[in-house]
């Protein structure tokens, strides 16, 4: 008797919370105020309306905020009213690496169970993986071809820091670890950066794969790397999760930011966050996009460097988007490199293009400490060599060469 009151207590409290907003029905919407309004003033205001406040983001003098999806245009005319809103901007969650990833043979093993484990945990199942023997390390192509080797006698990237924006690092990878220094988990609170995807293992490898006796090279395979996760395992996030990483770049002072992620619609708050870390001084490096049509976002932005793909016969990729942003191509077709718990896997994009020219970035400014990102951009396109054959909104300046780079 006792038991199917309790029952029929738990049932109604259930009643209860389904009626409740959830967070599922929650809509976020980025709130731009006038650059003169204090930040604890623009956290007040948004408040007024009874918004939950998500996050600030006050390098674009913005906050993000939360209302029951039924109760966001009320909100949205209240603020937009308000002499201090400069806009509201939209803040769908999408999925960014939709744009800028392709299919690919995967060689790693079946992928546990996405979950983010404690760092013994992630110890043991890294431990479990298999490895490639010892003796077996190879470069790879895509690293040859932008002559990154040629370099490594004058720079390998160290003491610089750079930050790959995407689904996490394995943050215990064999070929990686060492060179990983910190990050941030911008979706899920106290959780660790690691990598429940796989893709930002894969472009962090690019960048970064340790001089070892496994696996392959990194184009900067001593620089200090830094995972900011801003997408989950299936490579979603809000724009204010996409910002709010960018953000935390400026913050923690990163010199290269790597972003192979990408929207095909704009938004101004990403376009103003653009500008901020190029006006901060990071160099930013983005994927131009796999839709074979025009660039995407942010990389479309003026102050990104949209990077473009090409293959193993130096031809633009078919998928690889073109527009006057390309700034430089770079090997982005059956790229190999590191995947999650340990393996390694082959993907072709320009996700995969842009870390080889993120980790050019960063040759370069270990070599020319206190480059601007426009110094950057510059060195680059001198560096680059036009392919034949493939037209100017393809590849920008073209396909850069690290040796000619830190020489200059
Ligand atoms: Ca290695």
């Amino acid at each position: 008797m006792v038991r199917s009151v309790r029952a029929w207590g738990l049932l109604a409290l259930g009643l209860l919370l389904s009626a409740a907003p959830s967070q599922a029905a929650m809509t976020r919407r980025i709130v731009v105020f006038s650059a003169s309004v204090p930040a604890a003033r623009r956290v007040a205001l948004a408040r007024s309306t009874g918004a939950r406040i998500v996050r600030e983001l006050p390098l674009i003098h913005a906050v993000v905020i939360a209302t029951p999806s039924t109760q966001v245009r009320v909100a949205e005319s209240r603020l937009s009213a308000m002499s201090e809103v400069a806009r509201v901007d939209p803040d769908p969650k999408i999925n960014w690496l939709a744009a800028v990833e392709r299919p690919g043979t995967v060689f790693a093993p079946p992928a546990m169970r996405d979950i983010l484990a404690p760092i013994e945990a992630l110890k043991k199942r890294a431990a479990a993986a298999p490895k490639p023997d010892a003796g077996t390390q190879r470069i790879q192509w895509g690293v040859e071809r932008v002559d990154a080797p040629a370099a490594w006698a004058t720079t390998r990237g160290a003491g610089v820091k750079v930050a790959v924006i995407d689904t996490g690092l394995d943050m215990t990878h064999p070929d990686l670890a060492a060179n990983i220094k910190g990050g941030w988990n911008v979706i899920a609170k106290n959780a660790d950066f690691n990598d429940d995807h796989g893709h930002g293992t894969h472009c962090g490898g690019n960048i970064a794969a340790l001089d070892n006796d496994i696996g392959i090279v990194g184009v900067a395979p001593k620089a200090d790397l830094y995972g900011v996760k801003v997408l989950d395992a299936n490579g979603s996030g809000t724009f204010d999760d996409v910002i709010a990483g960018m953000q935390w770049a400026v913050d923690h002072h990163m010199q290269v930011a790597s972003m192979s992620l990408g929207a095909d619609q704009g938004n101004q708050a990403l376009a103003d966050m653009v500008k901020a870390m190029h006006d901060a001084g990071v160099t930013l490096v983005a994927a131009a996009g796999n839709s074979g049509g025009s660039v995407g976002y942010p990389a479309a932005y003026p102050g990104a460097i949209a990077v473009a793909a090409s293959d193993q016969s130096d031809r633009l990729a078919d998928f690889s988007s073109r527009g006057p942003e390309v700034a430089e191509i770079a090997p982005g077709v059956d790229i190999y490199s590191l995947s999650k718990n340990g393996g390694y896997e082959t993907m072709s994009g320009t996700s995969m293009a842009t870390p080889h020219v993120a980790g050019l970035a960063v040759l370069y400014v270990a070599t020319h400490p206190g480059a601007t990102p426009d110094q950057v951009r510059a060195a680059l396109a001198k560096a680059s060599t036009k392919l034949s054959g493939v037209p100017a909104e393809g590849q920008g300046a073209g396909l850069p060469d690290a040796a000619k780079l830190v020489a200059e």
